[in-house]
């Protein structure tokens, strides 16, 4: 089990505390995976991510039982003949973060750690808060100055430190990282610490099983730092080398207009995503103006033969309504991919036909 660098293939073992490579490579994550046997966590009784164990860095008997929160296992709702909202706003903190912290903060407590350092304009804070309560393990959180009120009293409720930073989200990640630098503490990043995505894959695989051993024709997923859209990657590559697909499903990724690096990067042809100005977006969950794995992000989209687009303020606003008026309600930033899916049946009308699955990230009470 050891980090490995994207650009260099350098290896570190988990204990060095790494969090990027000397090469200034972004890590990815080795271990030994079992195959998962979807007719066994079919009748599994264990109703979260962990009936999925067999491709988790951890064994049946481990220190997973006494952190997890019972996260995962999220109903798949229909909105209309082949299109399915998956409601992730059923999590202990309301949010698909949990997917991700969950993992990472087990592996923190495996490897005997006391104190994290993370930063996160919201949500997945929240996660790294409410799990490292759970484990025992300090956390430090860093979070721009504006997140919400609410974001920031749930992150406090777990006994967590904030750092509110002045100035963009990126400042507020230099100053994780620079007290990360300074005190070898381990960086528990859902950018940076590619744990985190061993556990958002299980998204994809719950899908899988829900439709009864099926794929969906496309995944819409909301892109800001790709934590979801990346776990979702890794899902259909394990299920591809053990034939148990034989095609990728298409991602359709969503951004918001106002801040859309990635797809800039996209319809340019480019395979590296060039930082942007934020222009202001009530997506804020998605507003990543720099983000980190860019690369690893095109060129996941590009692989399954996906698409990205924008969505405008507007149509996010209508969407967050027009799901209300279903019962169903969500976070700002959420409503994006709704709205995604909308705009993606303007672009492709054969889509109306196929099978889509879109995310219900986070739940409305978290934005105002
Ligand atoms: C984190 C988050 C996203 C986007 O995830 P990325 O990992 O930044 O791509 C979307 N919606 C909500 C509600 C989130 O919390
Ligand atoms: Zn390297």
């Amino acid at each position: 089990m050891n980090y490995i660098c994207f650009d260099c293939g350098t290896k570190y073992p988990l204990d060095s505390n790494k969090w990027k490579c000397e090469c200034g490579g972004l890590l990815n994550f080795e271990y030994q995976k079992k195959v998962i046997d979807f007719s066994d966590t079919l009748r599994s009784s264990i109703h979260s991510i962990w009936k999925y164990i067999d491709a988790l860095p951890f064994e049946k008997e481990d220190v997973w039982q006494n952190i997890t929160l019972g996260e995962g296992g999220t109903p798949l709702i229909k909105i209309s003949e082949n299109v399915y909202a998956k409601a992730e706003y059923y999590m202990p903190t309301l949010s698909f973060k949990d997917r991700g912290a969950v993992v990472l903060i087990a592996m923190a407590k495996k490897l005997g750690i006391k104190k994290v350092v993370a930063d996160s304009s919201g949500n997945a804070g929240t996660a790294i808060a409410a799990y490292g309560a759970r484990a025992g393990i300090q956390c430090d959180i860093f979070v721009p100055e504006s997140t919400s009120d609410k974001k920031l009293k749930q992150i406090e409720a777990h006994g967590a430190v904030i750092h509110k930073i002045p100035g963009y989200r990126e400042d507020t990640a230099s100053a994780a990282i620079s007290m990360v630098e300074k005190t070898n503490l381990f960086y528990a990043s859902h950018i940076f610490n590619p744990i985190f995505l061993e556990g958002t894959k299980t998204y994809v695989y719950e899908v899988f099983e829900q439709l009864n051993g099926n794929m969906p024709d496309a995944f819409i997923i909301p892109v800001g730092n790709g934590t979801l859209l990346l776990g979702a990657y890794i899902a259909f590559q394990e299920l591809m080398e053990n034939k148990q697909i034989t095609k990728m499903p298409k991602i359709l990724a969503v951004q918001s207009e106002a801040c859309a690096p990635i797809l800039k990067a996209f319809v340019e042809g480019k395979n590296n995503v060039e930082p942007i100005k934020n222009n202001g977006t009530l997506a804020e969950g998605i507003a990543i103006a720099a983000p980190s794995r860019g690369t690893e992000i095109l060129n996941a989209v590009r692989t399954t033969g996906g698409d990205i687009i924008g969505v405008s303020e507007e149509s996010i606003i209508q969407a967050r309504n027009d799901l209300a008026l279903k019962g169903i309600y969500v976070e700002i930033t959420s409503a994006a991919n709704y709205s995604g899916y909308l705009s993606y049946v303007k672009k492709y009308p054969e889509l109306i036909e196929k099978q889509v699955v879109f995310p219900l990230c986070g739940a409305g009470i978290k934005s105002n």
